[in-house]
């Protein structure tokens, strides 16, 4: 068994204060596969302090310099690709046909951002047209500084790509903290700093829970922003932390995102949608469509061709051909999510299919795919992240009522809108309060394309040149021409 008791600070694998260990599971067989240290304040101290010495000459490399090692992130996660699939899927439980989209995803990012590094460049001192013949001003980006990233268990290696390889390309020195739950598929990032020959300091990974490296970093006055993924309660925190200091944070966190069919709806697409928006990585994506709002005139067909497709689906061994759906991430997270269940059964909900209703494979973290129909708007379970394989499902009367219900909600990361027409779904897309509208559809999040959410959903936009600016501070130099 791996016993995880370094910390990679500086270029060097260096031994964590720490003397606290977790352990890490492979959700499928329940074995212990590794020994994970909790890390330690000083870990912290030691991290921040190598990124503020890697700083001056980092942010002063070239945008091409920083877009080559971005592009050679790239080029080193391609050539561990199958190795990386097959960690990300034994360490999360994910499917393998789900854990190669992931790499492909992050992949995908750090390419992008070597091209962004690089245009970056061209951008700085624009001219700021203001109308005066004597005066000129001009714009500048630089980089935010030191940054601190928090990233959940859900999708290891992307959520981290997502705010490394822009805070890399923005000239910024970061300390990367992945989830001590997940916390295998990032060791590759650090192994890959290495063997490029990226600068010392300039990325640091600390691996540890919430108490031992988590809300050290918070807090740690070092930091000049830090980018969260992850829980409300845990983003929350990190907020107010960052408010003692003035310090910015970006925020990724919850979800109940909705996903309406209309009338005009093809019944099989939509029937695809539903189940890939909610049963994809056994329903644990900050974005999953865990709300139907389905036109009475196609509730009832809806709901048997669902209950047929949840009956169809195979659950087993993440890494077998053929298992559409493995465990869930942890005995923790099955927990969570059985206690919804139990307050659905206090509510009365009408179940379609629940968890009860199949037998499960031997060994592993596993909760059956599980439709709610009917359920009132007052219910826990249509209020709450559930961050399991739970849909809950009502029908309307019209396109109006959809929208109402659909934004009746605290949180606005997502949507899936499904109608025959293009226009009709434009229009309801239009309409709905969330970071990403997918319409006739499946989850695509395209690195060009923004990320993030509305209202509790998160403060900030990942990806596409948003995902670049939210490590940048724009600088303007005005003065005579
Ligand atoms: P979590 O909040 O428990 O943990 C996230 C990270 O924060 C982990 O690395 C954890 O160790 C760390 N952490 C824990 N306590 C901390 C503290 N006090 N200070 C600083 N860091 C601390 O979340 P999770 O269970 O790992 O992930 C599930 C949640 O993440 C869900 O709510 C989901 O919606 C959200 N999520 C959101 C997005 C998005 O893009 N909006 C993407 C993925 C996951």
């Amino acid at each position: 068994m791996q016993r995880l008791d370094k910390q990679f600070i500086d270029n060097q694998w260096v031994t964590s204060a720490a003397t606290r260990f977790l352990p890490v599971t492979n959700p499928f067989t329940e074995q212990v596969v590794a020994e994970v240290t909790a890390g330690d304040p000083t870990d912290v101290d030691a991290a921040v302090a190598a990124a503020h010495r890697a700083l001056p000459d980092w942010r002063t490399t070239s945008g091409s310099q920083r877009g080559a090692y971005l592009d050679a992130f790239a080029d080193a996660l391609t050539r561990r690709r199958e190795e990386l699939t097959r960690l990300s899927s034994l360490n999360n439980g994910k499917v393998l046909a789900e854990a190669a989209i992931d790499l492909d995803d992050a992949i995908a990012c750090y390419r992008y951002y070597a091209g962004q590094a690089r245009h970056l460049e061209q951008r700085q001192g624009a001219i700021v047209p203001i109308g005066m013949d004597s005066v000129e001003a001009r714009s500048y980006h630089d980089p935010v500084g030191v940054v601190g990233l928090i990233t959940p268990w859900n999708f290891p290696l992307v959520t981290s790509a997502w705010k490394l390889a822009p805070a890399l390309a923005a000239g910024c020195t970061a300390v990367l903290k992945p989830s001590e739950v997940t916390p295998l598929p990032e060791l590759a990032l650090a192994d890959i700093a290495l063997e490029i020959g990226l600068p010392a300091g300039v990325f640091n990974l600390l691996l540890g829970d919430g108490d031992g490296v988590g809300a050290p970093l918070g807090r740690h006055a070092g930091i000049d922003k830090i980018s969260f993924t992850g829980s409300n309660r845990v983003g929350e925190a990190i907020m107010h932390a960052a408010a003692d200091r003035t310090a910015g944070v970006a925020l990724e966190l919850g979800g109940k995102s909705p996903i309406l069919v209309m009338e005009d709806a093809d019944p099989g697409q939509a029937a695809d949608w539903v189940m890939a928006g909610i049963y994809f990585n056994a329903g644990q994506i900050c974005s999953a469509t865990s709300r139907l709002l389905v036109h009475e005139a196609v509730a009832d067909p809806l709901y048997a061709e669902l209950a047929n497709r949840i009956d169809a689906l195979t659950l087993g061994d993440p890494l077998a051909a053929g298992t559409d759906m493995g465990p869930m991430v942890s005995a923790r997270q099955r927990e969570a999510v059985q206690r919804y269940l139990g307050i659905a059964e206090q509510e009365g909900l009408r179940v379609v299919r629940d968890a009860r209703h199949r037998t499960l494979p031997g060994t592993g973290y596993f909760l059956a795919p599980t439709l709610y129909r009917d359920v009132p708007v007052e219910s826990r379970l249509w209020r709450e992240e559930i961050f399991g394989p739970v849909l809950c499902a009502r029908s309307v009367a019209s396109e109006t009522e959809a929208v109402e219900l659909a934004n009746d909600s605290d949180f606005g990361l997502a949507a899936t809108v499904v109608s025959g027409s293009v226009e009709r779904a434009r229009r309801i897309g239009r309409q709905l309060q969330a970071g990403s509208v997918w319409f006739n559809s499946e989850q695509l999040v395209p690195p060009e394309t923004g990320w993030g959410g509305v209202k509790r959903s998160g403060i900030g936009r990942e990806l596409g040149p948003w995902g670049l600016s939210a490590y940048l501070e724009v600088k303007h130099l005005i003065g005579p021409v």
